[in-house]
């Protein structure tokens, strides 16, 4: 075991040039050793759904074979489990497979927010919602890392697209950098502590991830407290011994001796202190001889268990959409016709770097027919090609025949992995023609249509209206198969609920007119308002809500409490509520709680999530559900203070089944116990004055002086609303003397100096 002082002992002993090796990798998964001084090497491989370790040729886009392993629902799809426990238990099984393979860190998980949906790497990421992703995050991250094996927490920061994602400078204000982009990762960093984190291509506003020293050093070190080292994403580094001054620590994979030449030259100069490089170096061993102690001999994990697990999340992630007249779940049903080349290729997982070689796959219609029974009888049609996007007219006369002559059809479509993946976005909410014809033909000779999706990321269903259900299942991993069909036929209940907004059409997007930017830039300039913040706030209809999602069961909210009415920003507040299955079979309920500040004097988001549980209940059983609200509950950031801030007033307490279906409310009111020096100048208005205790006392002074009467009774509403606009400045200049410099300035100096 090494301690502390033994890697400080380490380090004295290095070179300056071992010591700039060491923050470039050995070759494309692994860190350099030094063997005169027993420094080892470790293996990094992706993440984040399972394990992508490559044993023969490499790369970081997917191309070339990796060793079989689990390939688990992509988080898209996972967040939709709403379910922290059960990412934790996903993280333990991705963490024994590392231990098994000898990988010391998974590349993962992703963090960053869903800014559109069409980010082609959307199906790695959690959610549109920064308390969401970074909770599961953190859920993930305490999974793998139980195992003694490391994460790395990814892309940090602002990487919300594709398109130029290895150059484009985000443009981000700091409001919004804040609560949105950087709130996706930071509770995932305070609460897990992940070994690693990983800078973005990306510029945030200006600089390079990797060498931006406000991220890296400012607020994920100095104010988060992170412990562990930032990696750059592969080949992110721009200029080495740059990132290593703003708080990077090592550059992967291995630039061939580039990297660890500037660092040498850079310390030579006196560009780069020797102290800063040491720094890096100590975090880097402390990781390393971390993993190398943790390592476990002779581990092993079941293939079979892990296929369990994978199914199991896959079960409770999956969103029931639409289910007219409860035709789900299929009943007493002779004949189904199982429509759609996906029942027997399923799309399971997203392309590039996380794609994964998996240790087996389930076949869709394999697995509706064992769970279905021999008195049933399905019919396959493919309906579709899987390499275009052609309508096959032989194809679709041959599923229509089948759909015809069966009680229920169920669809299989979605989006083709040529449609969406790392290193481009999509161009549009579209699935593939085909698909759509396939769905439209159908509907007009059967009334019973089911579709079930596979997809990434949001599409748009012109079709909604033809069909009686539609089960969202995203990327659902190897084990997608069984666990459609467990909810096809009731054996489980569905449970998930979006993590994202799904928007009638793109041109609803709050992102729409500024993405993916010119090339060059792009701006975020709608702010706070992403995803639901949006929706919500400007009253726009989507197709389906954040936080929406249907179960065979039905439930009853009621007795909302808060422990206190009125508290300060530095308190806390429990919410509590009933929760009750109302239905008759057992169901789990994903409960949502979001804050609106009612009296917010700056635009904030009509509501914010801010707790979420997901309880399991039996029919008629009822269970009391508790949340804690803190100062962050309640506030949003505050550029000019640079923190956190409350304005004093009240704040909704809104609990619900989804963003758009509140249904108990309390209100609390909440004291700031930050006061906020309000300062004069010769430019603020007389209004502005007027609310200043002691301007309103001069103004009440001077208006008796100019002649209040006049005022009374001479000038309407108006005027008065026009003189309270007017600046100090501006009166000054108008008065004719009236109001001189001189006074302007006694007033400035009487209301600012007063306390
Ligand atoms: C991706 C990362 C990945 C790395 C290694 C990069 O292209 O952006 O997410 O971990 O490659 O494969």
């Amino acid at each position: 075991m090494r301690n502390i002082k033994d890697i400080k002992d380490l380090i004295n002993q290095m070179t300056l040039e071992e010591k700039a090796g060491i923050c470039s990798g050995h070759d494309f998964w692994n860190t350099k050793s030094i063997e005169r001084l027993g420094i080892p090497s470790i293996m990094m491989t992706d993440g984040p759904h399972g394990l992508r370790k490559q044993a023969g040729e490499t790369d970081h886009l997917g191309i070339n074979k990796s060793v079989p392993s689990t390939c688990f629902p992509s988080a898209a799809g996972l967040a939709c489990s709403w379910d922290k426990d059960l990412v934790n238990k996903m993280g333990v099984a991705i963490g024994e497979e590392a231990q098994a393979n000898g990988v010391s860190i998974v590349l993962g998980p992703g963090a960053n927010i869903k800014r559109s949906p069409l980010c082609g790497r959307n199906f790695e990421y959690f959610s549109e919602d920064p308390y969401l992703s970074s909770h599961l995050a953190a859920s993930y991250i305490k999974g793998v890392q139980s195992q003694g094996v490391g994460t790395s927490l990814k892309h940090f920061a602002v990487n919300n697209q594709e398109y130029k994602r290895m150059s484009v400078d985000v443009i981000v204000d700091e409001r919004t950098l804040r609560e949105i982009y950087l709130a996706s990762f930071e509770e995932a960093v305070r609460e897990a502590q992940p070994w690693t984190v990983m800078a973005a291509y990306n510029k945030v506003n200006g600089d390079f991830c990797s060498e931006n020293k406000n991220l890296l050093t400012e607020i994920l070190k100095d104010e988060w407290g992170f412990e562990g080292f930032v990696v750059t994403d592969w080949g992110a580094a721009n200029e080495l011994d740059d990132g290593i001054a703003a708080g990077l620590e090592l550059e992967m994979p291995s630039s061939g001796g580039q990297g660890e030449k500037k660092i040498v030259e850079a310390v030579k100069a006196g560009k780069l202190s020797i102290e800063t490089l040491d720094q890096a170096v100590e975090r880097i061993l402390n990781v390393v001889f971390q993993a190398v102690n943790n390592k476990k001999k002779d581990a092993r994990y079941s293939k079979n268990e892990h296929h369990r697990i994978a199914r199991e999340v896959a079960q409770e992630s999956m969103v029931l959409l639409k289910n007219e007249k409860q035709i789900l779940p299929i009943k007493e049903v002779e004949s189904i016709a199982v429509i759609g080349a996906f029942a027997k290729n399923p799309r399971f997982q997203g392309g590039g770097s996380s794609h994964i070689n998996p240790t087996m796959v389930d076949t869709i219609f394999e697995e509706m027919e064992k769970v279905a029974g021999p008195t049933t009888s399905l019919q396959y049609a493919k309906g579709y090609s899987l390499e275009s996007d052609d309508v096959n007219e032989d194809l679709i006369l041959e599923a229509v025949e089948v759909a015809k002559k069966a009680e229920v059809a169920v669809i299989f479509a979605g989006l083709p992995e040529r449609y969406e993946s790392e290193g481009f976005d999509r161009k549009h909410l579209g699935i593939p023609e085909n698909h759509i014809v396939l769905i439209e033909e159908i509907a007009k000779v059967q009334s019973n249509v089911i579709v079930v999706l596979s997809n990434g990321a949001p599409v748009e269903m012109p079709w909604l209206s033809k069909v009686k259900a539609v089960l969202e299942t995203y990327l659902g991993g190897q084990a997608l198969g069984g666990a459609v069909s467990d909810l096809l036929f009731g054996l489980a209940n569905p449970s998930g609920k979006l993590a994202e907004t799904f928007p009638k059409k793109l041109a609803h997007n709050p992102s729409y007119l500024n993405f993916p930017g010119d090339g060059e830039t792009v701006e975020y300039r709608e702010g706070v308002f992403v995803g639901y913040r949006h929706y919500d706030t400007r009253d726009v209809d989507p197709l389906f809500p954040f936080g929406y999602g249907l179960s065979y069961t039905s439930f009853e909210y009621s007795d909302i409490r808060v422990n206190r009415k009125e508290i300060q920003d530095t308190d806390t507040v429990t919410v509590s509520v009933k929760v009750k299955n109302t239905g008759s079979v057992a169901g789990k309920e994903i409960v949502q709680l979001y804050v609106r500040d009612v009296d917010s004097t700056v635009p904030r988001p009509e509501k914010e999530l801010k707790g979420f549980d997901k309880v399991y209940l039996q029919p008629g059983e009822e269970k009391t559900v508790t949340f804690e609200l803190g100062k962050r509950a309640f506030a949003y950031y505050n550029a000019k203070l640079k923190d956190w801030h409350v304005e004093s007033g009240a704040f909704d307490i809104l609990v619900g089944s989804s963003s758009r279906d509140i249904l108990q409310r309390e209100t609390v009111y909440v004291q700031s116990t930050v006061k906020i020096e309000k300062v004069i100048t010769r430019y603020s208005t007389f209004g502005e004055l007027m609310e200043h205790p002691v301007g309103a006392e001069i103004l009440k002074a001077m208006q008796l002086q100019v002649g209040q009467s006049d005022i009374d009774h001479g000038l309407g509403a108006g005027m008065q609303e026009m003189i309270l606009g007017t600046t100090l400045h501006n009166a000054s200049m108008m008065s004719n003397g009236a109001f001189t410099e001189e006074m302007l300035q006694g007033i400035l100096q009487t209301v600012n100096s007063s306390k």
